[in-house]
C-alpha cells in the first residue's frame, strides 16, 4: 500500500511539474512575442524619421556644395543608408518572429523574375572579375502564383553574400528549377553556388542564427549585420520550403532553398491559346 501511495504521489508530482513546465513555456513564448513586437514597433518608428533624413540629404546633394562639403555629405548618406538597411532587417526579422509577416502572392514567371534580379549584380561581379551565371530549367518558365518579392529578397541576400565572400576571378552560379508535387502544387528550387572562401563545418548550423557572423566583429573585413540568413531561413520556411547549406573551406559554398508554389494552369492555358 505504501508503494501505491508513493507511486500516486510520484504521478501527482509529475503532473504538477508538467503543468509548471507548460506554464513556464507559455510565459516564455509570451515574453518572446512581446520582445519581437517591441522590436518591430521600434524599428518602424525609427524608419520613418530616417527616411525623412535621407530625403533631406538627397536635397542637399543637389545644391551647390564645395568639394569638402560634398565629401562629408557622402559619408552621412552612406551611414544613413546602412543604418536604414539594418533597421529594415530588424523590422523584417521581428515581424516574422511575432508571426506578423504576411505573404502577398501575385502571378508571375519565376525564371524571368530571376533573370531580372540578377541584372542588379552584373556590375558588382564585373568589378571583381567574377563570372556570374544562371542555369534555369524549362519548368521554371511557367506562370505561378507566389510572393515574388519575398523570393527576390532571399535571392538578393544569397547572391549578395556569394559575391561578397568570393575573391577576384571566382565564379557564382544561380540555378533554378521547378518540380511538380501534385496537380498545380510545385516546389521551386533555387541554388546559389560560389567558389569563395567557404565556411568551417562547425559554423554551418549557426549561420541562420540572428546576428551570427563567422568572423568576430573585432577582426571583421566584411560588412554586414548577420541578419540576412536568419531572415532568409524564416521566409523560406514561411513559404513551405527549407534552406540548406553546404560548404568547404577554400573551395566554396552552396546555398539552396525551396518554396512551395501554385502553377496557374488556367492562365497558362489562356496564354498558350492566345499565342497560337
Ligand atoms: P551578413 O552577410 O550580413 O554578415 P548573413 O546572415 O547573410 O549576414 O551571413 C552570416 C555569415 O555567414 C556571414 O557573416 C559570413 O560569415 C557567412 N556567409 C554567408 N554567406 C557566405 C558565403 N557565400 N561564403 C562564405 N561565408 C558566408
Amino acid at each position: 500500500e505504501n508503494r501505491m501511495m508513493s507511486l500516486a504521489k510520484d504521478v501527482t508530482n509529475q503532473k504538477v511539474w508538467e503543468k509548471g513546465l507548460i506554464e513556464a513555456m507559455k510565459a516564455a513564448d509570451e515574453a518572446s512575442r512581446a520582445k519581437s513586437e517591441f522590436l518591430a514597433n521600434m524599428s518602424h518608428e525609427i524608419r520613418t524619421p530616417m527616411n525623412g533624413l535621407l530625403g533631406i540629404i538627397d536635397l542637399l546633394d543637389h545644391t551647390n556644395l564645395d568639394e569638402e562639403q560634398s565629401q562629408y555629405l557622402e559619408i552621412i548618406k552612406n551611414s544613413g543608408s546602412s543604418l536604414l538597411s539594418i533597421i529594415k532587417d530588424i523590422l523584417d526579422y521581428s515581424k516574422i518572429e511575432a508571426g506578423k509577416m504576411d505573404l502577398n502572392p501575385t502571378l508571375g514567371n519565376p525564371a524571368e523574375e530571376l533573370e531580372k534580379q540578377i541584372q542588379i549584380f552584373y556590375g558588382l561581379a564585373q568589378e571583381k572579375s567574377i563570372t556570374l551565371k544562371t542555369d534555369i530549367g524549362k519548368a521554371a518558365y511557367g506562370l505561378f502564383e507566389t510572393d515574388f518579392d519575398r523570393i527576390n529578397q532571399v535571392i538578393l541576400n544569397l547572391v549578395g553574400n556569394a559575391l561578397k565572400f568570393t575573391p577576384q576571378n571566382g565564379q557564382v552560379t544561380v540555378s533554378m528549377d521547378a518540380e511538380q508535387i501534385e496537380n498545380e502544387l510545385h516546389y521551386l528550387k533555387i541554388q546559389v553556388k560560389d567558389s569563395g572562401i567557404g565556411i568551417p563545418e562547425k559554423h554551418i548550423p549557426s549561420l541562420t542564427d540572428p546576428f551570427f557572423q563567422v568572423e568576430s566583429s573585432s577582426t571583421r573585413s566584411y560588412q554586414g549585420t548577420g541578419l540576412g540568413l536568419a531572415i532568409a531561413k524564416k521566409i523560406v520556411e514561411l513559404m513551405g520550403g527549407e534552406l540548406n547549406i553546404n560548404s568547404t573551406v577554400g573551395e566554396g559554398s552552396e546555398f539552396s532553398f525551396s518554396v512551395l508554389l501554385k502553377k496557374d494552369l488556367k492562365a497558362q492555358e489562356e496564354k498558350v491559346q492566345k499565342s497560337s
